[in-house]
């Protein structure tokens, strides 16, 4: 077996930075349903060790979201059902919980020689047997940042912009309470590196479909707003609106937007199970909430997956966080 280094501060330190050190075969394994930080860490740190020698191989249980595929190298990024060996390392970002690889993981640790963790979640369950873990990191791609420089491996623009938009979306476009004078000073360095800010915000909020405001519109319709104004919900049964609509429209962002909003919910159906996202403002620990339904994520920012018809999963989901507004307001 080999030693569980566990390593919590901004800068990786040599256990850290040995796995990168020599050449071989990386694989860059990706969790269920992957996001800007995820797809953009494992890109980027994949691109800078193929300048070094190294075979990359770049996949997941699920595709790269249509809304990414400007990311430079995502046309790389594969599903995958089978993995094969043998791996020098598997590396995974922005993935606090082995089970959300739906298996591959297990199939990883069989082919791989060594499992790498890197992740700034709170609930990260340490489960490579290198783990790099930073909670003050706004996002993984911070961290990335400060690796690939430890290393000393060049920032191309394509490393950069995988960088950047890991960061752009994770901190909701630089406009949330995880941003630190550290996130500004990495996209700076990033800006430098030939990330351009325009493009990323472009691709990532100008490219709406000719009929996405119409079916924004009818999502909306279903905004509710609970009586004291501190809850604010969107829920949306299978079909209502198309899943591509969903997925790059970040609904839950509009019920949060109300200012008497404590904690924002989207309630999703999808093969009979409810996808819940929650937001919060700072008042209130989202995580908490979301970790009761076996679900996790960070204090303003979380989710979990319920079974059951979406009216009973909103209502049980609804009491969970009208449980926790009304205990902060105790407190
Ligand atoms: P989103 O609401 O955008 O899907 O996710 C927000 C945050 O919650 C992300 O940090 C994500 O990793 C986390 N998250 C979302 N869904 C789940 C889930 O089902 N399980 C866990 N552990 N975390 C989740
Ligand atoms: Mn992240």
């Amino acid at each position: 077996m080999s030693p569980i280094v566990e390593h919590s501060t901004p800068v990786p330190s040599a256990a850290v930075l040995g796995p990168f050190g020599g050449g071989g075969h990386a694989l860059m394994l990706g969790h269920v349903h992957p996001d800007a930080d995820v797809l953009g860490t494992l890109l980027a740190l994949g691109l800078a060790l193929e300048g070094r020698g190294w075979t990359v191989t770049y996949g997941g249980p699920h595709p790269a979201p249509a809304l990414l595929a400007f990311l430079p190298g995502v046309e790389r990024y594969r599903t995958l059902t089978m993995l094969d060996g043998p791996i020098d390392v598997v590396v995974l970002t922005d993935c606090p919980n082995p089970q959300r690889t739906e298996g591959l993981i297990e199939q990883a640790r069989r082919v791989g020689k060594l499992i790498v963790n890197i992740d700034h979640h709170p609930d990260n369950r340490r489960y490579g047997d290198v783990n790099w873990v930073d909670t003050s990191a706004a996002a993984t791609g911070e961290m990335i940042y400060e690796l690939l420089t430890a290393l000393g491996a060049p920032l191309t623009p394509a490393v950069a912009t995988n960088l950047f938009t890991a960061i752009h979306t994770d901190t909701g476009s630089f406009r949330y309470s995880n941003v630190t004078p550290r996130t500004f000073a990495i996209a700076a360095a990033l800006v430098a590196a030939g990330a351009r800010p325009e493009v990323v915000s472009e691709s990532l909020y100008e490219r709406r479909a000719p009929d996405a405001l119409r079916w924004l519109g009818e999502a909306l319709t279903r905004v509710e707003i609970s009586e004291d104004g501190r809850l604010g919900w969107l829920a949306l049964p299978t079909g209502l609106v198309p899943e591509r609509i969903v997925e790059s429209e970040e609904l839950v962002n509009y019920p949060r937007s109300v200012a008497s909003v404590r904690v924002a919910c989207l309630l999703r159906e999808r093969d009979g199970e409810v996808k819940v996202s929650l937001r919060g403002k700072g008042d209130v620990d989202v995580q908490k909430i979301a970790a009761q339904f076996g679900g996790g994520g960070h204090v303003n920012a979380a989710g979990c997956t319920v079974i059951g018809p979406l009216p009973e999963a909103t209502r049980v989901v609804l009491a969970a966080v009208r449980r926790a507004v009304d205990g902060s307001r105790m407190s």
